[in-house]
């Protein structure tokens, strides 16, 4: 039964069939605890499941509402050039101004758009988290598994979202208010408040759904994986034990024995410093080497903290990348303060675009992976993608670089750029795209090198 173990596995006791009103309020009850809550909702009858996406939807709906209603409760009148009159209602007269006249047509259209773009992320959000999911089934079934998953987040998003919101308008309304009276708190200390939360914001949805999808994943210690030869593929569960595979010769003892013919890379053996370090090195420049001592049984073995570590490290490189670009572009110098902001958004921006190319990319060889049912062990892609967080230290470069000296030197290829304005095309963005390009495909033809070096693993 994969319900059961699935429970048991995320150390959650979920009753076997929590009632209706249980799932519905789930991604509420269970904010802090996104394993519970994305299990529940998870595991849920399909009618169950239905009830706690659109109750779920109506309060991310009534949370956007009363937020209007807020915004809307101060505006400002101009009586004439540079003369503004403050005109403060309450948010029963906001909802009276709304439902008068054609004011209904727009709350349901607002509604319809809010709840579209809220759907559309998520279903977005769903199919990036297919490279961190243990599962062989079907490519809908894991999808709709990770839908789930994802919805369970809504209460998340209710309050960060609601949290960033409430700055926001809190902002809107204090820059009214300094049209009349501008002794009062500058504006800019509330646009400063809004960009430092957004990015901390999505930080906090994309770490609480990749929680709770390690809630709901199998493991696959206990699933029947036959042993195979490990040099050759051949099913050894036909042959007696002991003795050479009759296909390559290989002692099958040491297919059989653990930390034997796959010993382990050297941060699965020991996390330290160095063993990351070497670990890193070894997969960018050796891979095949090196996934062919990975280990792939259990989920343990991912190594996680061997990416949280590259994700933390490519956060201070954007920072010291805008920092050195800064300095050496700027004549005038920033202040200090401006420049707090700006490389507080490099690091957060250097991380999300690392994060969507690994996970679209790791997505996207999912599906092929899943077509050609290459993957017997579903434990495989989740680890293999986990290591190769490595790889993106290629865009890091190359789109480092690449910027920088076209701020530094404008126009260094002015070769290219003649013959590429013969297309009509702008060089600077064919150069990105094709760079990134081919490092995309040269990362595919990585996946599938690493998937040949461990898929006759049986450790
Ligand atoms: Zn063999």
């Amino acid at each position: 039964m994969p319900e059961a173990v699935t429970q048991e596995h995320a150390g959650i006791a979920v009753d076997d069939t929590p009632s209706a009103m249980r799932v519905m309020i789930a991604p509420f009850r269970h904010l802090f605890q996104p394993r519970k809550a994305g299990a529940i909702l998870a595991n849920a009858s399909r009618r169950y499941f239905c009830l706690a996406f659109g109750f779920n939807m109506l309060v991310l709906l009534l949370v956007f509402a009363a937020i209007v209603t807020w915004s809307q409760t101060l505006t400002k009148k101009n009586e004439g050039p540079g003369i503004h009159e403050l005109v403060e209602r309450s948010p029963l007269d906001v909802w009276a101004g709304w439902f008068a006249g054609s004011g209904i047509d727009l709350i349901i259209t607002m509604a319809l758009l809010v709840s579209g773009i809220i759907i559309a992320c998520a279903a977005a959000l769903a199919w990036l988290q297919r490279p961190v999911m243990h599962s062989n089934a079907p490519l809908w079934t894991t999808y709709k598994r990770a839908f789930r998953v994802v919805v369970s987040g809504s209460g998340i998003l209710a309050l960060v979202g609601g949290a960033v919101s409430l700055i926001y308008v809190a902002g809107d309304h204090n820059s009214t208010r300094n049209m009349v009276d501008p002794t009062r708190v500058p504006t800019n200390l509330y646009i400063q408040a809004v960009v430092l939360a957004i990015p901390a914001a999505i930080s906090v949805l994309i770490l609480w759904v990749s929680k709770a999808i390690r809630g709901t994943n199998h493991p696959q210690e206990d699933e029947d994986i036959t042993p195979l030869c490990e040099g050759c593929g051949y099913n050894l569960s036909v042959l007696p034990t002991g003795g050479r595979c009759t296909e390559c010769g290989l002692d099958i003892v040491k297919s059989l024995t653990h930390g034997e013919y796959r010993p382990g890379n050297a941060w699965q053996i020991d996390k330290s410093a160095r063993n990351w370090s070497k670990t890193a090195l070894r997969c960018l420049f050796s891979p095949k080497q090196f996934y062919s001592q990975t280990q792939t049984k259990s989920a343990e073995l991912r190594g996680q903290w061997f990416a949280y570590l590259h994700y933390a490290s490519m956060a201070a490189f954007g920072a010291g990348w805008i920092l050195a670009t800064t300095m050496i572009i700027s004549k005038s110098g920033f202040r200090a303060e401006e420049l707090v902001f700006v490389v507080y958004v490099a690091a957060s921006m250097t991380t999300f675009a690392a994060w969507g190319v690994h996970r679209f990319v790791g997505a996207a060889v999912a599906m092929w992976w899943h077509k050609q049912d290459l993957q017997r062990n579903p434990a495989i892609l989740p680890i293999v993608h986990t290591y190769e967080t490595v790889y993106l230290w290629l865009f890091c470069a190359f789109n480092g670089l690449f910027i920088t000296s076209q701020l530094a030197i404008p126009n260094w290829f002015p070769g290219l750029q003649f013959s590429l304005s013969l297309f009509g095309l702008p060089p600077e963005s064919v150069a990105i795209f094709g760079g990134n390009g081919i490092l995309i495909l040269l990362w595919i033809r990585r996946y599938h090198r690493a998937l040949l070096a461990v898929r006759w693993a049986n450790f």
